[in-house]
């Protein structure tokens, strides 16, 4: 497809414009002054729709088809939410605006969505306060593992490290690498996938800061030792984080607040109706036990006993701002007519639904691809290519091919501690015939491995451009566009 100035006919136009009987303005300096006219392309109206809706169709998303991209929640997130958060009393408002008095009536409800969405996921984690400010999960990550070391500080506590299951994913050491932590990784335990206590106890010391784990983890697996894990790290007055990224499988199930987890991360562009991965705003609210509290993010939303809301600057062991103004606004707003859609009875549904699906899958293909853990799986499962491998096909190979079915391909080659994986998440919105035309699409691979491998090494052959050296695509990227690229 080329770009839209190939199609440009001289003299065409979409719209007729009176011509300008505005003089130039004598008082642009001449230096400033175009010497030639914009290298703008001529096209009819239709041209342009056409042009923009072809591009659109090489796009794919959730609203196009299944987007079984583990550990990213890529669910179908209702437009209904998306038209709350852009009423005009809500996308028009400017965070400037005074909170009370005189121009306070506008803000006053902005305000009541950041307060009730805050104790809304105090309850559903069973944490004590949220901040919303994050802007996405490593934000987050990064904000409460500040909040951590803010919490050490002012005990006195001299505490260097942090530790980190090396299933965990990759935002995990950076965030604490960059909070000035050193990071020490703990192996999971090859025989249940879960991690590996023993060594957990070995490491800990008197330098743990923290502890950050994600339960359900990365292998879809969910570690009923939490409690076990928790009271290891709080004997060395080390504090437990957790990585709340995909809530999905434990929404109104299990509460990370119940099991002494003392710090948590969500993402809202994952479990709570913004999708995720679409490069738009996201937000990774944090939440606390009263312990941590007073160290959150300034401001801070509160109700006064008048019952209006106002914020609260007054935090002097606040870590300070972490964002401009509360976070992204629109996501928040997003978050908040979900949760309320779906009531307490519909998030447990939507989780008991996304496990029901993830575990499905699992058993529909375990006949054909490698399992490492063949038990109970959460919101996602994880698969290998461990036996197509015998054919020379690889977790790669069988994602373009998946591409030439229509459908996005899984999470690949993560978590790292899993030769060939193929991370899945269905989440809960699809319906059982989507499930079996993927399972199906799947099998088929697995069938054509063995039969005619070299064909499944071809693929993609029905995107635009085809298979891409993976490496020269890193490392030369080329993103500008040249005839000769074209
Ligand atoms: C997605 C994810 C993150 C990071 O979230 P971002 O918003 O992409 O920064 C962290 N941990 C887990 C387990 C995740 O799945």
């Amino acid at each position: 497809m080329s770009v839209i100035f190939k199609k440009s006919v001289p003299g065409r136009t979409g719209v007729n414009l009176p011509k300008s009987d505005v003089p130039v303005s004598a008082q642009v300096p001449v230096m400033y002054r175009r010497k030639s006219p914009p290298a703008m392309c001529e096209l009819s109206e239709l041209d342009v729709v056409r042009h923009f809706t072809a591009l659109s169709r090489k796009n794919y998303g959730v609203d196009t088809n299944f987007y079984p991209l583990g550990s990213c929640t890529m669910k179908y997130n209702p437009k209904v939410c998306e038209k709350v958060a852009s009423l005009e009393g809500f996308g028009q408002l400017h965070p400037l605006l005074p909170q009370l008095r005189r121009g306070g009536m506008l803000t006053q409800g902005a305000l009541r969505v950041l307060y009730d969405l805050e104790s809304m996921l105090s309850e559903i984690t069973g944490m004590d306060a949220f901040t919303l400010q994050p802007m996405a999960g490593a934000h987050g990550e990064l904000t409460g593992m500040m909040l951590i070391a803010a919490y050490h500080r002012a005990k006195g506590n001299q505490k260097n490290e942090v530790l980190i299951p090396d299933e965990a994913h990759g935002t995990n050491p950076s965030s604490a690498a960059i909070a000035g932590y050193t990071v020490r990784s703990i192996p999971t335990d090859p025989e249940t996938g879960t991690l590996d206590i023993a060594a957990l106890e070995n490491t800990i010391s008197s330098s743990t800061a923290a502890i950050m784990m994600t339960n359900p983890n990365t292998l879809g697996l969910f570690n009923s030792d939490i409690q076990k894990i928790a009271d290891i790290a709080h004997s060395h007055d080390a504090l437990l984080y957790y990585d709340g990224a995909n809530l999905n499988a434990i929404m109104g199930k299990f509460r990370p607040g119940d099991a002494d987890f003392d710090v948590i991360h969500l993402n809202l562009h994952k479990t709570f109706a913004t999708p995720h991965g679409g490069g738009g705003p996201g937000a990774g609210p944090v939440g606390v036990k009263k312990h941590l509290e007073q160290f959150l993010p300034i401001s801070r939303v509160v109700k006064r006993s008048d019952n209006t809301y106002t914020l609260d600057y007054d935090h002097p062991d606040s870590i300070g701002y972490i964002s401009p103004f509360y976070g992204n606004f629109s996501v928040c707003l997003k978050a908040y007519a979900y949760i309320l859609m779906l009531g307490r009875q519909g998030l447990r549904q939507a989780s008991e639904q996304a496990v029901l699906n993830a575990n499905y899958i699992m058993h529909s293909l375990k006949d054909h691809y490698h399992i490492p853990y063949l038990k109970t799986c959460m919101h996602e499962c994880v698969l290998t290519a461990k036996k197509q491998l015998e054919n020379g096909i690889n977790a790669l190979d069988i994602a373009k091919s998946l591409i030439d079915k229509g459908f996005h391909p899984p999470t690949i080659y993560f978590p790292l501690i899993i030769k060939e994986a193929m991370m899945i998440e269905p989440t809960e919105t699809e319906s059982k015939e989507t499930l079996d035309s993927f399972i199906l699409a799947m099998i088929e691979i697995a069938q054509v491995s063995k039969k005619d491998p070299l064909a499944l090494k071809r693929a993609p052959l029905s995107t635009p451009v085809s298979r891409l050296n993976e490496a020269k695509a890193a490392k030369e990227m080329n993103v500008s566009y040249t005839e000769q690229n074209s």
